[in-house]
């Protein structure tokens, strides 16, 4: 078996208020190399919130995360910007591209911390963009793009910096079932090429996908399959 790549232990995250809310309850999962992870659950169950904490977007309230082996609670805001454009990509339901960039400059973003120079940064956005099937559309804004076009441009920007695991929240949330398939089998494609996968959605068709399924209720995980 491979080393755990990401790794939640006894992970609370609660968001104060009056009253309380617990939205993580002590949660324990652990995500090796290669995976295809789906977590599954309704709607306010906590999915975004686990996400937000793997993604270093956000810190639990208490318990521990490690990522590649190391702890990432004691670690700087700098520090985790850092291993979070190294090691990490997201994927979102509402896709979260500048309207007024074009495709090609919303890939590049996510080079421009990788000090490579700019020839070399845009052969690997055109990479990227190749592999999602959107060479024919890397000088358009993101507006004039159909839904399903705008989230390849997503995973493109995902990919681009070549992470080790992509996380999704609700990645097909906002598409029809054509446009769905369309993602899931990119999705497929990565991980076929050893991309680590964690995919949140509340579509059993997405879930089914997956290699392991996990499910999210009131904040506390169980093994599905
Ligand atoms: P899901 O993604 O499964 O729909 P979330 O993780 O977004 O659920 O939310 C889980 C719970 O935490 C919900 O009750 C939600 O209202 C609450 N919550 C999420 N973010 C915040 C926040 N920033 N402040 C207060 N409550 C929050
Ligand atoms: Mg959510």
């Amino acid at each position: 078996m491979s080393a755990p790549l990401l790794e939640l232990r006894e992970v609370t995250r609660s968001f104060p208020g009056d009253p309380e809310v617990r939205a993580l309850r002590g949660i324990d999962l652990t995500v090796v190399d290669g995976d295809y992870l789906a977590i599954v659950g309704p709607s306010g169950s906590g999915k975004s919130t686990m996400l937000n904490v793997l993604g270093l977007l956000d810190r639990p309230t208490s318990g521990e995360y490690l990522l590649e082996d190391t702890s990432t609670t004691a670690l700087g805001d700098e520090a985790r910007t850092a291993l979070r454009a190294r090691v990490l990509g997201f994927v979102f339901q509402s896709f979260h591209l500048l309207p007024r960039r074009t495709v090609l400059e919303n890939v590049l973003l996510p080079l421009i911390y990788s000090g490579a120079p700019r020839a070399e940064r845009e052969t690997r956005a055109r990479e990227a963009l190749h592999r999602v099937g959107l060479d024919h559309r890397i000088d358009f804004r993101p507006d004039v793009l159909s839904g399903g076009e705008r989230q390849r441009v997503a995973v493109a920007r995902a990919i681009v910096t070549r992470p080790r695991v992509v996380l999704a929240d609700e990645p097909t949330g906002n598409l029809d079932g054509e446009r769905t398939e369309e993602i899931m089998t990119l999705f497929e494609e990565l991980h076929r090429g050893g991309m680590t996968l964690v995919v949140i959605t509340h579509d059993t068709a997405v879930a089914d996908r997956a290699d392991r399924v996990v499910r999210i209720t009131d904040g506390r995980l169980s093994e599905v399959s």
